[in-house]
């Protein structure tokens, strides 16, 4: 269990240096450091603060509502024909939701710490995995949650 968390960690901090690659300063070694931690703190705190205005959707949204059937978090919710990412609702940064909607209609908004260039950029969903898989996964996820296991577990 540790061990998963680690990894995990790990995999977290080799993710964010990879984000940084492209994120070169041209100041003096120090600021340069400096800067670098504040994206890195950046990023972090976009993550773990729910994700405010992180995602929208720019005008080529037709409402079809993948985008929120893929959201395994819940965090998305259709809203008049259009997602709306819920505030309260921690995002798990899958990225479904901007790499299956059909119509690239998913945007990241750019952030004083990061530029976002989703707009011009491709879409990259799993080869074989469509959306309809990921909302099956997020139906199983709930029924799972119903269930009681305790009678499965012998210590
Ligand atoms: S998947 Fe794309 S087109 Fe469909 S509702 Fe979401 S943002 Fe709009
Ligand atoms: S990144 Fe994943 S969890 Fe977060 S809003 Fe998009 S689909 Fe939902």
């Amino acid at each position: 269990m540790e061990d998963n968390k680690n990894n995990k960690t790990d995999a977290r901090e080799i993710s964010r240096k990879k984000d940084l690659e492209g994120v070169t300063f041209q100041y003096t070694a120090p600021v340069n450091f400096l800067l670098e931690r504040l994206v890195l703190l950046g990023m972090f705190y976009a993550e773990f603060d729910g994700l405010k205005d992180y995602f929208y959707s720019d005008s080529k949204c037709i409402g079809c509502g993948t985008c929120e059937r893929v959201c395994l978090s819940g965090k998305i919710k259709m809203i008049d024909n259009k997602p709306v990412w819920q505030k309260d609702i921690k995002c798990d940064m899958c990225y479904a939701c901007l790499n299956y909607c059909p119509v690239q209609a998913v945007q990241i908004k750019s952030k004083w710490y990061m530029n976002s260039y989703t707009e011009e950029n491709e879409r990259y969903p799993h080869p074989y995995a469509a959306a309809d898989d990921i909302a099956g996964q997020k139906r199983r996820r709930k029924l799972n949650e119903n269930k009681d296991y305790s009678s499965f577990i012998h210590w």
